[in-house]
């Protein structure tokens, strides 16, 4: 497994919960949303109403499922969680939406997975809290409608452009994450290793940070390795030295690139000459689903200027010839 995937592997879902993030006032970054959200929840407690429905958009590790926990938790209510994949019938999200109580939050991760047929149930539960479903089969079929509590949906999904435009316009509330600054993860970096009670000096923050993609899942990850390092390798204080050495070690790089990053960019130059190409002749290039690459691989290179999606395809810019020092063809227009 690469150590710089953005979504959670094993039991990291566990040893996250000490450190994930609680009150809005412990969410670092993402100043936009956390300055629009304070108003929002303050607004809704002010007159005792729900929140309205949230759409929280990003790439993964980025604090989506903390976003919709902090919000639970700042209305003081509670949160039930499900997915998009999970629900197959109707049933199970009347199963779930029957046990809401009034306020209550309903997070739905990786929302653009949903069934067309659920989708058709959300939209009047969303409107006016109103359950219409068909029970039974047959000439013995019924429809029947059930009031629901006001509640708040809160839907996450790694990118806003795969939900359907009717579900879509049905949050009054849209956020979108953006990958962090290095500042801000060298502040979650550096709050993560006070939790874990690790020993790091400020530089050694930083490096952990320089490397995790803008990501606080990845930065936390990358943490417990160095930490290990640091305890093994040296007196177990995490310097910047010490967490060059042991992410070198891991194979990442100094800009957060590991084997995929290199093997995309290569095959890029190698393959296509640098581009334009299709990602779907760049995905069987490198053997990879081409939703791995839209979703976990480009969006970070993308960000930092080393891929640009046009619409004759992906092309690899100056920065990655550099990287790899090698010499961009004549024909490059930039
Ligand atoms: P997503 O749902 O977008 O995949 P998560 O909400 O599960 O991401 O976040 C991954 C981990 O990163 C969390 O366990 C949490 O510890 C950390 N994290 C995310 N956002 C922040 C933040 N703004 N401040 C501090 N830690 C964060």
């Amino acid at each position: 497994e690469r150590i710089i995937q953005p979504a959670a592997q094993g039991k990291e879902e566990q040893v996250d919960r000490a450190i994930r993030p609680k009150m809005l006032a412990d969410y670092i970054g993402q100043p936009h949303v956390r300055e629009q959200m304070e108003i929002f929840i303050g607004a809704a407690k002010a007159r005792a109403e729900a929140l309205d429905h949230c759409l929280i958009f990003g790439p993964p590790g980025l604090g989506k499922t903390t976003l919709a926990n902090i919000i639970a938790n700042e209305m003081g209510v509670s949160l039930k969680s499900t997915s998009g994949p999970v629900l197959e019938k109707a049933g199970d999200l009347a199963a779930i939406m029957t046990n809401l109580d009034a306020g209550d939050v309903l997070f739905i991760d990786e929302i653009h997975r949903l069934s067309p047929m659920i989708e058709e149930v959300l939209y009047p539960a969303m409107e006016d809290y109103q359950l219409d479903i068909m029970i039974g089969e047959g000439p013995a079929a019924r429809s029947i409608k059930l009031d629901l509590p006001p509640f708040t949906l809160i839907g996450a999904t790694t990118r806003a452009g795969l939900l359907t435009s009717p579900l879509r316009d049905r949050f009054g509330i849209v956020q979108r994450l953006e990958f962090y600054s290095l500042a801000d993860l060298t502040h979650i970096v550096t709050r993560s290793a006070s939790l874990m009670g690790v020993g790091i000096e400020a530089l050694g923050a930083e490096e952990v940070a320089r490397r995790a993609r803008g990501t606080p899942r990845i930065a936390n990850r990358l943490l417990r390795r160095v930490r290990d390092y640091a305890e093994v390798k040296a007196d177990g204080v995490v310097t910047a030295d010490v967490a060059d050495k042991a992410l070198n070690m891991l194979n990442v790089d100094a800009l957060g690139f590991d084997h995929m990053d290199r093997r995309l960019l290569m095959a890029l130059v190698d393959k296509f000459g640098g581009g334009p190409v299709g990602v779907d002749s760049l995905a069987a290039a490198i053997s990879e689903e081409r939703d791995t690459i839209e979703d976990v691989l480009e969006p970070y290179l993308i960000q930092q200027g080393y891929l640009m999606r046009t619409p004759r395809g992906r092309v690899a810019t100056q920065k990655v010839y550099d990287h790899f020092g090698l010499t961009a063809p004549a024909s490059m227009k930039q």
